[in-house]
C-alpha cells in the first residue's frame, strides 16, 4: 500500500492561522509588534527568492518585517556593525542573516555577533548550548519543522529508533538533539549517519524514522528503508532530468511503496522553515517583554 503524504503545505497553512492568532493577541496585550530583520548580503538569486518569501509570511500572520541589502562588497566590520544596530533595536525581536555570505566575511563571526535572545534561526552557540544541555530556547527552523511534521501528523517519536543521515550544524546535528530530549514529542533513540559511517543500508534498514539531510538527489533507496518506515526527505536537489524544479535525497516513487509515511519534495519540509521562524520570532517577542517586564 503506498504510503500516506505528509504534507507540509497543509500544515504550513494550518501553523500560520494559529500564529496569526497568537500574534495578534500579543499585539493587543502589550501594544508591541514582533518584528524580523532580516540581512541580505549580496545577490544570490536563492538567497533573495529566500528573503522575499520570508517577507510574505510575515505579512500573512502580522509580524513587522524588516529588510537591509547590502553589496556584495560589504566588509565583516561593517556587517557586524549592521547586527550591533539590530541587537540594540527595540522594535527588531529577530535577526535572521541570510547565509551564504560572500566570502570576505567569516560566517562564525557574523552568527556569533546576533544577540542570543534574539537568534531566531537557533544557530548560534548559545541556542544550540542551550538545547545540547537540556533548556532549549530557539530551536533552529528546520529541524524544529520536521519534529513539528511528525508530531501533528500522529508520529510521535518517543521511544522510536530514529536515522538522521546528515550532520550538518543547520539540519542533522540540531535535529538529532531536538530529539533525544526528554520531553513530550521528543524522547527518541537516535542515531546519527554520515560520510565516513559503514553499512548505512543496515543502519537506515533499522530505523522506525528515517530522516536523509545530505543533498544527494534519490539517495535512499527502496530497499534502504523498513516497511511501513516513516521517511522525512530533507534534500533539495535539481531534477535528474533536467527539467525545472527539485528533488528531494530519496527515490520518492520506489520509496513510497514502502514507507508507511513520507515527505514529498517539494511541499515536505521546506514549506515548514520559514514558519518555524515566525513561530520562533512570535517567542522571542514575547521573552524580550518577559525581560522588560
Ligand atoms: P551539508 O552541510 O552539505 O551536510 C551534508 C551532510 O551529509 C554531511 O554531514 C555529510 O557527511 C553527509 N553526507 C554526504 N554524503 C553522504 C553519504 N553518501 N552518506 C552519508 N552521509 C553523507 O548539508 P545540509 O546543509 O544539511 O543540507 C542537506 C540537504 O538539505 C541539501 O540538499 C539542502 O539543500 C537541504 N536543506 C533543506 C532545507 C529545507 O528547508 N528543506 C534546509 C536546509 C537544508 P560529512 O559530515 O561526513 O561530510
Amino acid at each position: 500500500m503506498p504510503a500516506q503524504l505528509l504534507d507540509g503545505n497543509t500544515l504550513k497553512e494550518a501553523m500560520e492561522t494559529e500564529i496569526a492568532a497568537e500574534v495578534a493577541k500579543f499585539v493587543q496585550a502589550t501594544g508591541v509588534r514582533p518584528g524580523l530583520a532580516a540581512v541580505l548580503v549580496g545577490s544570490n538569486d536563492a538567497s533573495q527568492r529566500y528573503v522575499r518569501n520570508k517577507r510574505k509570511a510575515c505579512e500573512r500572520v502580522g509580524l513587522a518585517s524588516f529588510l537591509h541589502e547590502l553589496p556584495q562588497e560589504t566588509t565583516q566590520q561593517q556587517l557586524l556593525d549592521l547586527v550591533a544596530g539590530l541587537n540594540a533595536d527595540p522594535a527588531v525581536h529577530g535577526i535572521l542573516v541570510q547565509i551564504p555570505l560572500p566570502k570576505q566575511i567569516r560566517e562564525e563571526a557574523i552568527i556569533r555577533a546576533v544577540s542570543p535572545h534574539k537568534d531566531v534561526d537557533g544557530f548560534g552557540p548559545e541556542s544550540l548550548g542551550l538545547l545540547a544541555a537540556g533548556h532549549p530556547r530557539f530551536l533552529a527552523c528546520t529541524p524544529y519543522g520536521i519534529q513539528q511534521i511528525l508530531v501533528r501528523n500522529g508520529i510521535d517519536p518517543n521511544g522510536k529508533h530514529v536515522v538522521i543521515v546528515g550532520r550538518s550544524t543547520i539540519v542533522g546535528k540540531p535535529l538529532a538533539l531536538i530529539l533525544m530530549q526528554k520531553a513530550p514529542g521528543c524522547n527518541a533513540t537516535v542515531t546519527v549517519c554520515h560520510s565516513g559511517s559503514r553499512n548505512l543500508a543496515e543502519l537506515t534498514r533499522s530505523a522506525d524514522i528515517v530522516v536523509v539531510a545530505i543533498g544527494q538527489a534519490h539517495f535512499l533507496k527502496a530497499d534502504m528503508v523498513k516497511p511501513g518506515a516513516v521517511v522525512i526527505d530533507v534534500g533539495i536537489n535539481p531534477r535528474l532530468d533536467g527539467k525545472p524544479g527539485v528533488t528531494g535525497d530519496v527515490d520518492f516513487d520506489a520509496v513510497k511503496e514502502v514507507a508507511g509515511a513520507i515527505t514529498p519534495v517539494p511541499g515536505g519540509v521546506g514549506p515548514m522553515t520559514i514558519t518555524m521562524l515566525l513561530h520562533n520570532t512570535l517567542q522571542a517577542a514575547r521573552m524580550q517583554a518577559e525581560r522588560r517586564s
